[in-house]
């Protein structure tokens, strides 16, 4: 499989941790949207489309956001047993682990080639100066962080 275009959407407000959105196209045929370009502790890295887990208060079933420590509908003291689940290398905001991945590769050796094709795209991105086109029109289509319910 083959990335065969990279599109990428620079942010403003270059000290902030999300540096870009990228749109990826597989063998011309498959789009994958909202792949981010994050700063991370140990440079850049890319981050696959996710989705923030929600959890089911067991009093009232309000939905909260994963580890809360209190409902926020009827303050309920939540659970807290579960264990955090395992970082991908490269992921280490706190935030990632409230995250799913949409879609993600399952090798690390497409994971090493997506995270090349999309840096390489935002370097040259950036050499070349935010696209106000690319840029505006993009930012209507994001749909950031949609919620997932378990
Ligand atoms: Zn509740």
């Amino acid at each position: 499989m083959e990335i065969t275009e990279v599109r990428i959407f620079l942010k403003e407000g270059q000290d902030k941790k999300l540096k870009a959105y990228a749109t990826l196209t597989f063998d011309r045929s498959f789009v994958v949207r909202n792949v981010k370009v994050i700063e991370g502790n140990k440079g850049l890295f890319v981050a696959m489309p996710s989705r923030r887990l929600k959890e089911a208060c067991p009093k009232c079933g309000f939905k909260n956001v994963m580890r809360s420590k209190y409902c926020n509908q009827c303050a309920a003291a939540l659970p807290q047993g579960e264990p955090r689940p395992m970082r991908m290398p490269g992921d280490d905001t706190a935030r990632q682990s409230e995250h799913k991945d949409i879609a993600h590769p399952i090798t690390a050796e497409f994971r090493e080639y997506i995270q090349k094709k999309v840096l390489d795209a935002y370097e040259d991105e950036k050499r070349r100066g935010p696209s106000q086109v690319g840029v505006s029109t993009f930012r209507t289509e994001i749909e950031e962080d949609n919620d997932i319910e378990l």
